[in-house]
């Protein structure tokens, strides 16, 4: 492919991916699968790989979700909410186990979680108390649903301790939830969401909470944006720290010695995956010492230390009878 061939094909690629980003992260109604979506943005990734100068700061492999709605008050984010990168096998997540070792000079231990299919909202707290509810956004910029988060019942309007902080997280709609919706939808002859992700998020991004409130949401919390003068050492401890705080986080993650292990974990959870009230898309892994992820950094879109597994292609062709089979 010579240099005109491959600028027209990257255009036609980012307007795409342009398209499909916005009926996904702004009128949370996808009309392609995710799969479809991660191998097109494969493509457009591959291709500028072999044209660099053809890149622009504006491609969809250069940006973070979607922007924010207008309707919504708009939340800097002090530090950015990224975006994963991916890995669909196990020779990409040893690739990335290769990557993350030649980076730092000790051995690498690493926490794999569930990837939680949800909406990633900040929740900040001030000297203990909740102040202010956040989405991503395209990364910078959020929108401020704090009225709508204060409907989740897990998430504590006060900490057990007085600590100022941002902690950071997945909204999602439990299985049963989600399939309640839909058959209110459909009898009232409203059209129903593609699934739980979506309705989670178009719950979430509502100007009257009292909608929010009937949706049923919950919340894992699995990281930390801001905390100043933490003395903790590695994302495990933080984990075990937001517990004790009141920060409801997911009990299956682990903390695991070598890439085998992760390996381990991730087969396991690829057939287990359905016996969750809940849907996962893949399984997070992160570099356990913060330390390391200091050395080892960020990308323009996406942390060094850390990668998401997303679960094959098949497995998402039956997504929904999935959920029909496993509540
Ligand atoms: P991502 O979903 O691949 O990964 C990042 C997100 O994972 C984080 O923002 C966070 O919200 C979430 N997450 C869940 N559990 C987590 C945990 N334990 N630790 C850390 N993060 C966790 O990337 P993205 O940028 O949010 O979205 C891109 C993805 O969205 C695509 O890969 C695709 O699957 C989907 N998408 C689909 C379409 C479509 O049209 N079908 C369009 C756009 C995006």
């Amino acid at each position: 492919m010579n240099e005109a061939e491959a600028k027209q094909k990257l255009e036609s690629l980012r307007e795409q991916l342009d398209r499909y980003n916005y009926e996904y992260h702004v009128e949370d109604k996808p009309s392609v699968s995710d799969y479809e979506y991660d191998m097109k943005m494969r493509e457009l990734i591959e291709l500028e790989g072999k044209f660099p100068e053809l890149i622009t700061p504006d491609s969809p492999s250069q940006r973070v979700g979607g922007p924010p709605l207008d309707a919504f008050v708009k939340v800097q984010h002090n530090v950015p909410m990224l975006s994963l990168g991916n890995a669909f096998n196990e020779e990409e997540l040893r690739d990335f186990d290769r990557r993350a070792r030649g980076g730092v000079e000790e051995d690498i231990e690493y926490v794999c979680e569930l990837k939680i299919d949800g909406l990633a909202v900040s929740l900040t707290y001030e000297e203990g108390l909740f102040v202010r509810g956040a989405t991503r956004g395209d990364g910078t910029t959020g929108e401020d649903i704090t009225k709508n988060l204060r409907t989740i019942r897990n998430i504590p309007l006060r900490l057990k301790e007085n600590h100022s902080l941002e902690v950071r997280g997945e909204a999602y709609m439990p299985k049963k939830s989600f399939l309640a919706l839909n058959e209110e939808k459909e009898a009232n002859g409203d059209e129903p969401f593609a699934n739980p992700r979506n309705a989670a998020a178009g719950s979430l991004r509502q100007l009257d909470p009292k909608i929010a409130a009937k949706r049923n949401l919950d919340i894992f919390l699995y990281g930390v944006g801001e905390w100043e003068d933490s003395p903790l050492e590695s994302h495990s401890e933080r984990l075990e720290k937001l517990e004790e705080l009141g920060l409801k986080t997911n009990p299956e993650w682990k903390k695991c010695k070598d890439i085998e292990e992760v390996i381990d974990y991730v087969n396991g959870w690829v057939e287990h995956r359905m016996n969750l009230d809940y849907e996962i898309d893949g399984i997070v892994i992160k570099v356990d010492r913060l330390d390391q992820q200091d050395v080892l950094g960020f990308t323009a879109k996406s942390p060094r230390w850390a990668i998401a597994y997303k679960f094959p292609a098949e497995e998402a062709i039956t997504h929904l009878k999935d959920i029909e089979l496993s509540v």
